[in-house]
């Protein structure tokens, strides 16, 4: 099993082949989930089937892992465990959407070559929620904020003044 995921991949060619793709992906990897994390912490396990159901490119598997989201309460960090199920169906016509049945989701797929890491991404961000909230009520329980007093430390070096003065009195005249 490779870590390393594919960037391109052909959905109709991986279909034929019946390729499986397991691997792990970073989040830095994933511009637009970037955006809305509160940090670039964690990575997701990937786990892909390709297939054909019929005529119809199949991708089915799961996208599993931890993202930090920010709760739009406190906007701290909120630890969120992605568990996405994925079963598409790639299809190239409305039609062939149509027949699709419900447990699978159509995507319009072109000939070209598509972005593995964007298919990702785009199945992680329809399974996080729009208002991500701590369980608890957070801003409740925030405690009150004290300003630390400063300490202002006086190191005042004692610089002595050492002033030497010497009266020579030469009575040689
Ligand atoms: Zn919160």
């Amino acid at each position: 099993m490779s870590d390393q995921l594919p960037e391109l991949i052909d959905p109709v060619v991986f279909a034929e082949r019946q390729s499986h793709i397991q691997g792990r992906l970073n989040l830095r990897r994933l511009d637009r989930l970037a955006d809305i994390l509160f940090d670039g912490k964690g990575e997701l396990k990937v786990d892909l089937q390709f297939y054909k159901e019929g005529k119809v490119p199949i991708i089915e598997g799961s996208i599993v892992g931890q993202v930090t989201l920010v709760c739009q309460s406190c906007l701290q960090a909120l630890d969120w465990s992605v568990d996405k199920p994925v079963k598409i169906g790639m299809v190239q016509t409305i039609e062939q959407a149509d027949r699709l049945t419900g447990e699978f989701e159509p995507m319009m797929v072109s000939d070209e070559k598509m972005s593995l890491p964007g298919l990702i991404e785009d199945e992680v961000l329809i399974s996080l929620p729009d208002f991500p909230r701590h369980e608890q009520k957070c801003l409740q329980y925030q405690p009150a904020v004290k300003l630390a007093e400063p300490k202002i430390t006086k190191q005042e070096s004692e610089n002595p003044f050492a002033v030497l003065a010497k009266l020579k009195i030469t009575g040689d005249q």
